[in-house]
Formats: C-alpha cells, structure tokens, sequence
C-alpha cells in the first residue's frame, strides 16, 4: 500500500544526523541509525537493538522503510536461482544468483522493464515501467547475499549489472546503490568486483570516465557493423558505433581498464568473417575482452545461435588479434533465468 511517510533510506547520512538534532537527539543516533540501514541492512524499525524503544517508536511514526520482498524463488538444475523482486508499489523486477565452483554471482536489475528494444531480449517486451530507486537495487545484492550464505555457504562475491534494464538510463541511482554495496559504511563490497553492463550509451560511458567510477564496464556489442547492429539493436541508429567507439576510447583513455564486449554469434546475422573482422577493428584499440554468449532462445525462433564452425572462426581470429575470448555458457535456462529470459514469467 502506498503510504504518505517518506522512505527513511531516500535520507542522506547528513539528513538524518539533521533529523535527530531537529528532534531533540544527538546527531550521533543518525550514524547509528543509517548504520542499520546500509551495513545491516535492517528492514524493520524493531532490529534496530541498540536504539531505545521511544526513538524506535519515533521512526516509525515519520518513517518507512520500503524493502523489496522476494515474492516467488525458483531453482534451477545447475543451482542458479532467480528471484521475483516485489517493489513497494506491487511492481516486480527480477535478480539472478548464479553459483560457480568459487564464486556467486549476483544478477541484479536497474529498471522495471526497459526502454530499448533489442530484438533477440526477453525484458524488451515488458515496456519500460520506471527507474529502480537505489535502495531497491540494494535490497537485491542483499537478498542475494543472504541466500549465497544459505545455500552455499559463503558470501556473495560478485555484482553484475545485467539484469532488467539499461543501468546507464538509470545512472544516478546505480551509482548510489554502487555507492552503498561499495563503501564501508554499507557493505563493503569492492568495486573491483561489479560490473555494469551498458547497450552503449556514448555520454553516458564518458560521464563514468569523468566520474572515475570504479567499477568495470562491459559493452553488449553484438555487431561491429552498423547496418546489422541496427537491425537488432534499433537504438544503434540513435547512438551509432562511431559514437560509441570514441566513449570507449575516452573511457579508456581515463582508466585504463580492459572493456569487456558481450557477443552472441546468430545464424545468418553475424556469423561471417567479415563481422569478426569488424569486430577486432572496433576493439583492437584498446585491451579487450570478448565474452561470447550464447543464445537464450526467447521466440519464434528467428533468432538462432550459430553453429559450432562459426564460433571456432570468432574465437581464434580474435585470440590471432590478443583479443581475450571466453566463452560464456547458459545458466539457469530451465527456469527462464538465463541472459536475455527474465521477463516477470515466474
Ligand atoms: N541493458 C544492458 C543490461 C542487460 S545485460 C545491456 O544491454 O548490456 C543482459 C545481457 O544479455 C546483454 O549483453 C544482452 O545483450 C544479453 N542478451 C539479451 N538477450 C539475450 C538472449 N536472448 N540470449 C543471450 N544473451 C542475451
């Protein structure tokens, strides 16, 4: 139900420190406060242990706090589970755990649906509902953290922005949310360790470089010719590769980092050596890494994961180039989990 009082976790660590001074507390109950907030990740008023009853009282007559609640959890064969994230307003995102032999993985959604329209992505279809709040991107690393814990054993190691939703069209509060997972006031988590994944939005990736974002950046390419890359990924008409090429070497320019490109080889799209060609002249300039996924069929059927030939010839024209290749399998297909599939189905 919606509720007149204000989510306690839109206030600034200063605001708060404010609240309690203005309420006749110490500003130091507002450091204890936001302590249960972002480093405990409290979801109730009545956790917070080390605050007196009245003042628990107090919150919770100005505050809510509006938590996500995991509505439905599947389990795939492979381990990977994915969540249905129930927001405050009754929408609901998706988030993916996915568990390796020495790592898990989180999978977490920027927006409710998205507003670009690739043509071989399940979450295209949902129409672009709103912006995630960075709380609500919070509550996903944290479901998913505790879950890791639960189920195997340790804490969640890694954080990818693949999820529902371009994350650089919901800049602001990624980098909020990055900023709570990372700092140590929140939980800790070293940047080093998330990666925001990015359609290519050229001013965008530059604003990240101006603001000397630790985080990695991948870049979902698919084609390094405009003309196809056009043809499934429409948006590329508005930001072309030339655009998003100079980004990239602003990007790098200013951080030195490798980029990874996220590739699915398609039958008939994208399988020739003239698209691999393409591909190592659009990346050669700077380190980089190509993660070739592959295809999660969402359809008709008309797209179609190339063949095992056209795979072989990507991967050692590009190692023939220094071009790092991984080849990145499916999981958590059987539970429409896997890149491209979420899509609220559960
Ligand atoms: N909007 C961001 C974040 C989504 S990430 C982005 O585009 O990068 C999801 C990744 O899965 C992207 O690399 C996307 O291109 C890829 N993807 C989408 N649909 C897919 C499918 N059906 N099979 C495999 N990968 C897919």
């Amino acid at each position: 139900m919606e509720t007149a009082k204000k989510d306690i976790r839109a206030l600034t660590k200063e605001q708060l420190r404010e609240f309690f001074v203005n309420n006749g507390d110490q500003a130091f109950r507002g450091n204890q406060v936001y302590e249960w907030l972002w480093n405990k990740a409290a979801y109730t008023f009545e956790d917070m242990t080390n605050i007196s009853k009245e003042t628990r009282q107090m919150l919770e007559e100005n505050f809510v706090i509006n938590h996500i609640k995991v509505d439905q959890m599947q389990r795939s064969n492979d381990g990977t589970i994915k969540n249905a994230v129930r927001l405050h307003d009754g929408l609901i995102v998706e988030s993916v755990l996915i568990p390796t032999a020495k790592r898990t993985t989180a999978c977490v959604s920027s927006q409710v649906g998205c507003s670009l329209d690739c043509k071989f992505c399940a979450t295209a279809r949902l129409k672009r509902m709103r912006n995630l709040n960075p709380d609500e991107i919070f509550d996903q690393v944290v479901a998913i953290d505790r879950e890791s814990r639960l189920y195997f054993d340790r804490p969640l190691s890694n954080i990818v922005f693949m999820g529902m939703g371009e994350p650089l069209m919901n800049y602001n509060n990624v980098l909020k949310a990055i900023d709570k997972i990372t700092s140590p006031e929140g939980l800790g988590m070293s940047p080093k360790r998330i990666v925001v994944s990015t359609s290519g939005v050229p001013k965008m990736i530059k604003k990240m470089a101006d603001d000397e974002v630790k985080f990695g950046l991948a870049v979902s390419l698919h084609s390094a010719i405009d003309e196809v890359r056009t043809s499934i990924m429409p948006f590329n008409a508005t930001f072309p590769l030339k655009d998003l090429r100079e980004a990239l070497e602003y990007w790098y320019s200013k951080t030195k980092n490798t980029i990874t490109y996220e590739y699915v080889v398609w039958d008939g799209i994208n399988d020739t050596k003239n698209d691999a060609d393409a591909l190592i002249q659009f990346c050669k300039f700077a380190p980089s890494k190509v993660n070739l996924i592959e295809y999660n069929p969402i359809d008709d059927g008309e797209f179609q994961q190339a063949n095992s030939q056209a795979l072989d010839m990507y991967i050692s024209m590009l190692e023939k180039n220094n071009i790092t290749v991984t080849v990145r399998r499916s999981r958590g297909k059987d539970i429409d989990a896997a890149c491209g599939q979420l899509a609220n189905k559960s």
